[in-house]
């Protein structure tokens, strides 16, 4: 049996399929990450087409059947369709990183409200705040890292518990965790870490607007992109930043 239902939802991906239909991916605030058809929207006619672009916010009404892999789409409202980002190459570059990790490393049908909510709210920066580009999708990569279960902990030493701020020279292991000077002598290092790196990832988590240099955002996404991928080994990197360079 099938049910109507509502839900919000940003649009992560949009294929054609067979002669009038698209198949979209979508990740819905009350049902997670799933796929839905979108049936006879590729009319030149049909708003539902362009409203179901990626990235856009939108609110839909599915015939939801749990048993089905694909679910229909009956209506679509947009809500947003960030045209700031659209409009600009750097913000739209990231925000397609956005909807990779997105689509890539969460699970179907696992609801996360807060995930809901944090992909929203870093749209709505891109969009509109004037941090960088680059920047805030290093707070999102932060923040996104923190709700696939792989928080990056950065309080204390991982070994001997010794509180690090204030240390110059720390570095990073992938299997324990954030080193103290002395401890790192004693573990193979996966990364080298200065005060600088380490207080811009810490500067992350917060709401105050950084400031830091392109090269040092970019180091610290390089550094969480490599996180990722020594913790989820099927991960091989964010496409969407490689085909922009
Ligand atoms: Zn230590």
């Amino acid at each position: 049996m099938s049910e109507i239902v509502k839900t919000e939802a940003v649009v992560l991906s949009k294929m054609n399929y067979g002669d009038t239909s698209y198949i979209i991916s979508l990740y819905t605030k009350e049902f997670g990450k799933i796929s839905a058809i979108v049936k006879g929207a590729r009319s030149p006619k049909s708003k539902i087409g362009l409203m179901t672009d990626p990235l856009n916010y939108i609110q839909i009404v599915l015939y939801k059947k749990d048993s089905r892999e694909l679910q229909i789409i009956s209506s679509v409202d947009l809500v947003e369709g960030y045209i700031s980002i659209k409009e600009d190459l750097d913000k739209l570059k990231y925000s397609q990183a956005i909807l990779e990790l997105v689509k890539k490393l969460t699970v179907e049908n696992e609801v996360n409200h807060r995930l809901f909510s944090g992909i929203i709210r870093i749209f709505e920066l891109l969009n509109s705040s004037d941090e960088s580009p680059i920047i805030l999708f290093g707070r999102f990569l932060f923040f996104f890292i923190g709700e696939l279960g792989y928080e990056i902990l950065l309080d204390k030493c991982s070994v001997c518990g010794k509180s690090i701020p204030g240390e110059n020279e720390l570095s990073y292991n992938f299997g324990n965790g954030i080193l103290c000077h002395v401890c790192r002598k004693e573990k193979a290092e996966s990364y080298l870490f200065n005060l600088e790196l380490f207080n811009y990832l810490v500067c992350l988590k917060g709401r105050k607007k950084i400031k830091a240099t392109d090269q040092l955002a970019e180091k610290a996404n390089t550094f969480m992109e490599n996180y990722l991928k020594y913790h989820i080994p099927d991960f091989n990197g964010i496409q969407s930043l490689q085909i922009f360079k």
